[in-house]
């Protein structure tokens, strides 16, 4: 619903009317030395927050009856609370690549002011459901909603793509395009291939994903590879392979804040 530059339009109006409020002559008895340090205070830069969204979780697989409860969907229907998501061939699990992904994006968006909230704050819980997963930006108050997946497609299929909610729901359409953009051009930028098999350029535009539709904030899906493709899963299994994905996300995501 609101757009990072919308947010520093309204730190920026609310900095002017204090500044403002300061230099009529008079018009506060506070003395100038706390003047100052509310100045100072009302003048510093908020940390963007961003919400970042591990796919799936550990403990969905023993998990069924709870993770397959219906759920809004966005769009009127309704979708499976949640997922068990793919694995590579040797079993390396989409759940653990999320969640070990996560935690180098963060790294890498703490180290550049950014504050960061996620969706689970482990890999051997149950959900939580999509719904909630979509909620969660505008509830933590974020710029931007990043959720990181990767593909369980044909063998044979590989590369990236980033989707994002085609037709938007909640205005915030434009922005989350130039969010999904800018993690294209960011992996793409890190030597990653965007998929031939799905979308177009290393985009796709889906009607279908909860956690997209019921975003109130900016917000696009990181599909990094197809983990039943042997190349890719050599990729996405290996933590050289997953720093060079965090590398491309946390750019990604720090283009489109404009830092
Ligand atoms: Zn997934």
């Amino acid at each position: 619903m609101h757009a990072p530059i919308r947010s520093a339009a309204a730190l920026l109006a609310a900095t002017a009317l204090c500044s403002a409020c300061a230099a009529v002559p008079g018009a506060s008895a506070t003395p100038p030395a706390r003047a100052t340090v509310q100045s100072a205070a009302a003048t510093a830069p908020a940390a963007p927050v961003v919400l970042l969204d591990p796919g799936h979780n550990g403990g969905n697989r023993a998990a069924r009856d709870a993770i397959d409860r219906p759920v809004p969907d966005g769009r009127g229907g309704t979708k499976p609370c949640n997922t068990t998501g793919t694995a590579t061939a040797a079993g390396y699990p989409e759940h653990a690549f999320a969640w070990d992904l996560a935690q180098r994006v963060r790294a890498r968006l703490e180290a550049s002011g950014v504050r960061v909230v996620t969706t689970r704050g482990a890999d051997d819980g149950v959900g939580p459901c999509v719904d909630a997963r979509g909620a969660a930006g505008g509830r933590a108050g974020a710029v931007a909603a990043v959720s990181l997946h990767a593909d369980g497609a044909a063998p044979s299929a590989r590369g990236f793509h980033v989707a994002h909610a085609d037709p938007p729901v909640h205005g915030t359409g434009p922005a989350s395009r130039r969010l999904a953009t800018a993690l294209r051009d960011a992996l793409r930028s890190g030597r990653f291939s965007p998929a031939g098999y799905i979308g177009r350029d290393g985009l796709d535009g889906r009607d279908d994903l909860a956690g997209l539709n019921l975003s109130t904030v900016p917000t696009a899906l990181v599909e990094a590879g197809n983990m039943r493709n042997a190349e890719d899963a050599a990729v996405l299994a290996s933590a050289a392979g997953r720093d060079r994905y965090a590398a491309a996300i946390s750019a990604g995501v720090l283009a489109y804040l404009g830092r």
